[in-house]
Order: structure tokens, then sequence, then C-alpha cells
């Protein structure tokens, strides 16, 4: 069944038989829930739009399919006697907390669930919805360890709706993993992707390790952008409408799809100074695994 929501999407329902599933990595996380298929964030830098390519489902922003039944194919799942308790991801190609889920609602579902079978998860998010949840979430971190990440890289509001459209504003972000700190989960900024010459100035960096100092977050992991397969003609598309000046630069600072090693080096730099100047804990992998907690990992 296709719905028009309140949002500008267009969302299929859609059952599913599996909603665990597998994936080799280098992230100490293998297996992923995503409650959708697609994400109406609209960020223009997306990777994970080759979900979408690989299935020819269309535009990955603006079809949605939405797993009415996720939550209960996740309990069945759990319930096996083969399954380990391992950490589950559910933002792996898409963000549970989209604006499709203002009105279908599988996430209060897909919690219950994971409290249920006292399940340690880690998820991401853009969007202050996650405060629906909060309830659920301090329930889930009693039982449990739940690490929330939010991806937080620019401060500048009308830079932000131009490039996260559909996601919420930095300064909610940062109240959205205060709200979960003090719910008992662990809280990560992830500042990715730093994109070249446009979010990557020490004074946008500064104020996001400020912030994130302020409500003393677990940890931040910094990343460039990545232009890996079709996300390299969106972007470059997205640059030559509105930062035409820029093409140059990003012809100079990415060799294919990577980044070059100068700017990488140059982005390392600031990084660490700030880490300094706000004594963020680092985390290292192996840390995170005696603590059987996730993180993404740290570029440097
Ligand atoms: S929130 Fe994540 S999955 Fe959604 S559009 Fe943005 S980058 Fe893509």
């Amino acid at each position: 069944m296709i719905i028009t929501t309140n949002t500008t999407e267009h969302c299929a329902q859609i059952t599913v038989k599996s909603a665990l599933h597998y994936h080799e990595s280098e992230m100490p996380c293998h297996w992923d829930v995503n409650v959708y298929r697609g994400c109406g964030h609209g960020c223009k830098y997306c990777f994970a739009q080759y979900s979408h390519d690989y299935m020819q489902a269309g535009d990955f922003f603006g079809n949605i399919m939405v797993k009415t039944n996720v939550a209960q194919v996740l309990d069945k799942e759990l319930s096996k006697r083969s399954w380990k308790k391992l950490r589950i991801n559910l933002s792996g190609v898409t963000d549970p907390y989209q604006p499709a889920e203002a009105d279908f609602m599988l996430m209060p579902g897909v919690l219950k669930v994971l409290i249920r079978h006292r399940n340690p998860v880690v998820l991401t998010t853009k969007s202050s919805l996650i405060f629906r949840d909060i309830e659920l979430l301090r329930e889930l971190a009693s039982v449990t360890s739940v690490s929330i990440g939010s991806s937080i890289t620019m401060m500048d509001e009308n830079l932000r709706q131009l490039i996260e459209p559909g996601a919420s504003p930095a300064l909610e972000r940062f109240r959205l993993l205060e709200a979960c700190k003090q719910a008992g989960c662990r809280v990560n900024i992830l500042l990715t992707p730093v994109l070249p010459l446009i979010t990557d100035n020490m004074e946008n960096l500064d104020e996001i390790y400020m912030r994130a100092a302020e409500i003393r977050v677990n940890g931040v992991s910094p990343w460039p952008l990545n232009l890996r397969g079709s996300t390299k003609e969106r972007f470059m598309g997205f640059l030559s409408l509105h930062f035409p000046d820029l093409l140059p630069g990003y012809r100079q600072i990415f060799q294919g799809w990577r980044i070059s090693k100068a700017y990488e080096e140059e982005l390392r730099r600031k990084v660490l100074f700030l880490r300094d100047k706000y004594r963020i804990p680092e985390i290292t992998l192996p840390q995170l695994e005696q603590a059987n907690h996730y993180i993404q990992l740290d570029l440097f």
C-alpha cells in the first residue's frame, strides 16, 4: 500500500521475512536492523543511497519502504536459542527516526522487543523525534548497553537546511544526546562527514567540540567526506548548483572517491588540537570491545 505522509515522501508499507541482517565490517557490530528502506532526511552527501540503487527502488529520499512487521519478526529472531545477544545497529543504512517514523511509529515496538530480550543496541539519528521514545530508551539502558550517536557536522542553520533538509538543527541534536545521556545511554558525536571547504573551518569544528564537552559526550568521531560510488556524481551535482566556486578545490582534494592524504593530515591536525583543548576522551577499539560498547571507529 502506498501512503503519502505528513512529510513529502511516498511510503510503501511492506512486510519482511527477516529483520536481522549480518554484514562483514571493521566496526565492532555486525548485525543491523533497518526499520525503513530509504530516508527522508535527504542529506546531500548520503552514501546509503547505494542500497536503493542496488534494489532499483527509485529515489532513496522520496520512496520510503516501511517494514510494518519488523518488531514481530525481530522478536521471533531474538527468541531463537542460537541468538547470542550480540549488539544490533538500528541505523545501518537509514535513520530510524526519519520523518516517516512520526506517522508509522515502528521504533516503540522495536525498543520494547529489545527490552524484553535485554539486547544491546546502537543507533544513530539526526532527529529529535527520538525524544518521543526517551522513556523506552531509559528502560532499555537500565537492562543492557545502549549507545546513541548523532552526526553533527555543521552549526550554521542555513547550511544545515540546504545540506540536510529533513534532519533536525544541530542544537536539537546536542539536546537529544544530552537527554539520552541523562537516560543512561552512552552518547557519541559522529563528526561525519566533514565537508572540505564547507564545514572544515576551525570556527565550526571548535563550536562542535565545545558543545560536545559541555554535555560530556563519551566520544567524538571525526571522518571526512567519502565520495564512493554514485555519491560522487550526486554530491558534485549539488556543488555545481550551490557552490560552483568550490569545484576546482574538490577536484584537487579528491583522487577518485578518496580524499587526499594531505587533506586528511590537515584535518587530523585540527581535530587533535580540539581534542586536547576540550579534553574529549579518545576511545580506541580495544577499549570499546572491553566495555562492550560501540562507537564508529575514529579515523585518527
Ligand atoms: S540521515 Fe543518514 S541515511 Fe538519512 S539521508 Fe542522511 S545520511 Fe542518508
